[in-house]
C-alpha cells in the first residue's frame, strides 16, 4: 500500500481515540502550576523561511507575542539584519547549529557526524551570535528533531552550559506535558540521575496523538493533515484547550514559510489574544521552571 494511503488510514483510525489518549496522557502529570504556560517557536532553517521572516515578525508584533526562533549560523552570516530584528523585537534566538546538517544542504545528519563536529556546529553558532549581536543563546534545538535527536546531545549541552533543549515530541516522552530533566539512561524520561539541561517537549497534534502539531504535519505531509481552510485554527484551539485543562506547559513549533502568510495561523494568534492567553519565550518558560 502506498505510504500516503497508509498514513490516511492510520489518521482515520486514531482520530476518534486521540482526544481520549491525550487526556489520559496529560492526566498523569503532577502539575503544581496555577495555570498553563504557552510558548511558540519557529525553525528558521530553510531558504523560504528567510523571505517571510519580516512578515512573520510584523504579524507577531501586531499581537504583541514574543516567540523563540531556532536559527542557523549560516543564515545569520548571510542575513544578519533580519536576525538582529528578531532580537530587537524582543524575541529569543535558539541555537539550531551552524549548518543544520541535513540531506538538502550537505548530505549529512546531525546524529551521524562525530561528537567533535557536533560540538563545533553548536559552538560556531554561538561565535556568530556573539560577533553579530553580542548575544548568547541559552536554548538548543536538534536539526530535524524526531529520530535525529538523541541522548548524545545532552552531555554536549551540559558542558556548554545550556539552560534547555526543545527537541522532543511530547507523546514520546514521559513528561506528561511538563518540562523535565532528561535521565542519563533514557532522555525521554526523568530518573534520579538526570542531565542539568531542561527539556521542553513539543506539542503533538490533538487529533492524531503521535505526530508533532507542526506545520509540516498540517500543510506539507502527504496528504496534508490540516490544510483545509480553517482546519489549522480548529486544531490549534483543541491543543490549547487540553493544555489549559491540565495546567500543562505547551510548546508549539512551526516553520515560518508555512504560517507567516496563513490566515488560519493569524486566526490562532487572534484566538490567543482574545482569550488573554499569555505566550512566553522558551527561555522565559525554562527560567521560570528552574526558579520554582
Ligand atoms: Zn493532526
Amino acid at each position: 500500500m502506498q505510504i500516503n494511503l497508509l498514513r490516511k488510514f492510520a489518521r482515520k483510525v486514531i482520530k476518534p481515540i486521540s482526544p481520549i489518549m491525550l487526556n489520559n496522557y496529560f492526566s498523569k502529570n503532577q502539575s503544581k502550576l496555577k495555570e498553563s504556560i504557552f510558548s511558540i517557536s519557529f525553525d528558521c532553517d530553510m531558504p523560504p523561511d528567510m523571505g517571510v521572516l519580516p512578515n512573520l515578525l510584523e504579524l507577531l508584533n501586531s499581537y504583541n507575542i514574543k516567540s523563540s526562533f531556532a536559527c542557523i549560523g549560516k543564515w545569520i552570516e548571510k542575513y544578519p539584519r533580519i536576525h538582529r530584528k528578531i532580537l530587537d523585537d524582543g524575541h529569543e534566538i535558539i541555537n539550531h547549529t551552524y549548518s543544520h546538517p541535513n540531506s538538502v544542504f550537505n548530505n549529512n545528519f546531525f546524529n551521524k557526524i562525530t561528537q567533535k563536529e557536533q560540538n563545533r556546529e553548536i559552538v560556531k553558532f554561538e561565535e556568530l551570535c556573539k560577533k553579530y549581536f553580542d548575544y548568547k543563546p541559552v536554548g538548543f534545538r536538534t536539526p530535524h528533531l524526531g529520530n535525529l535527536h538523541g541522548q548524545f546531545v545532552y552531555p554536549l549541552l551540559e558542558e556548554l552550559g545550556y539552560l534547555y533543549s526543545s527537541s522532543t515530541m511530547l507523546t514520546r516522552t514521559k513528561s506528561y506535558g511538563l518540562p523535565y530533566y532528561p535521565s542519563k539512561t533514557n532522555f525521554l524520561e526523568s530518573s534520579n540521575q538526570n542531565y542539568s539541561v531542561l527539556e521542553l517537549p513539543l506539542m503533538v497534534c490533538p487529533e492524531h496523538y503521535f505526530p508533532l502539531f507542526d506545520s509540516w504535519h498540517c500543510f506539507r505531509s502527504n496528504p496534508p493533515a490540516h490544510a483545509k481552510s480553517g482546519d489549522f485554527v480548529d486544531v490549534f484551539k483543541k491543543a490549547v484547550k487540553i493544555i489549559k485543562k491540565h495546567n500543562a506547559v505547551g510548546t508549539f513549533y512551526f516553520d515560518p514559510a508555512d504560517v507567516a502568510n496563513c490566515k488560519s495561523f493569524e486566526d490562532s494568534l487572534e484566538f490567543l489574544c482574545e482569550n488573554k492567553i499569555k505566550v512566553k519565550t522558551c527561555e522565559e518558560v525554562a527560567k521560570s521552571w528552574v526558579k520554582k
